[in-house]
């Protein structure tokens, strides 16, 4: 082989290389719509199954290939039926991520006075409601919840205070109490909903507010599947964000995924 055909030959491999650097680029910012987060609340069984209401959102969005959240009632996994666990560990070994919605989703009278599991009620019952829901987690399903977010959306300080004796917890979505956390806060821009009001997807009033916060970094998007099966419109209308997220490009994602992405970033 003489000298010009080995470099031409070198060369080529250069070339090819290069291209093939640029084929596996990850696009640029500018290209790809903002991360998605569907918080989805309030797991419970019905009749010892799931839901029909998770089992239709959770099924359209394995046909879509996006990954949603469930917010886990912790009560419900004491005594379901064996159905029930299965479901929800087939349906975390797939990407899907359950997270701690507290234990009751009960609205607890102190004082005479009608309150939330995690707001008017004092540290040590709201630690417990929390551990709980930690424990039966591990226990029923051998799985570490990592994210928090409160029934109602209702916490007060006891709630930062016992979050804080529990380290294996560290994201805490719509946090609305004003008291500091070291949890990683994933916040709730009004605007942008499934629901409005809650309970009824409407897509939109989703779309307006999508467009008016689609520069955001993160879209954290509140719906409770329970009640999409009321009214078959309202299954409609999710199914029409979430195909107008993926034609947008959205990144749907995980609290707990984004949260161990954006701590990556940081230290790198
Ligand atoms: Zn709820």
């Amino acid at each position: 082989m003489n000298d010009i055909i080995r470099k031409t030959i070198a060369w080529g491999a250069v070339v090819l290389m290069a291209v093939a650097c640029q084929s596996q680029k990850v696009p640029e910012k500018s290209t790809v719509g903002p991360f998605v987060i569907l918080k989805l609340d309030d797991l419970w069984y019905e009749d010892e199954l799931v839901h029909p209401g998770w089992l239709q959102a959770i099924e359209f969005l394995q046909e879509q290939e996006v990954v949603g959240t469930v917010g886990l009632v912790g009560k419900s996994l004491e005594a379901a039926a064996p159905e029930y666990y299965d479901w929800i560990k087939q349906r975390a070994g797939e990407g899907f991520e359950f997270w701690n919605h507290g234990y009751c989703h009960c609205k607890p009278v102190v004082e005479g006075e009608e309150r939330r599991e995690f707001r008017g009620t004092d540290f040590g019952f709201q630690l417990e409601q929390l551990s709980k829901t930690q424990s039966l987690a591990k226990e029923k399903l051998g799985m570490t919840l990592r994210s928090f977010g409160a029934p109602y959306n209702a916490t007060d300080d006891s709630t930062a205070l016992a979050l804080a004796t529990i380290p294996e917890l560290e994201v805490w979505m719509y946090k609305e109490t004003i008291v500091p956390t070291t949890k990683f806060l994933l916040d709730r821009i009004q605007p942008v909903n499934i629901e409005y009001p809650v309970h009824i997807p409407d897509f939109d009033k989703f779309k307006k507010g999508y467009e008016a916060y689609k520069e955001e970094e993160v879209l954290v998007l509140q719906g409770h599947p329970r009640s999409w099966v009321d009214d078959s419109a309202r299954f409609v209308a999710f199914q029409q964000i979430i195909l107008f997220l993926k034609a947008e490009q959205a990144q749907f994602i995980t609290p707990y995924a984004y949260y161990l992405q954006t701590r990556e970033e940081k230290q790198s």
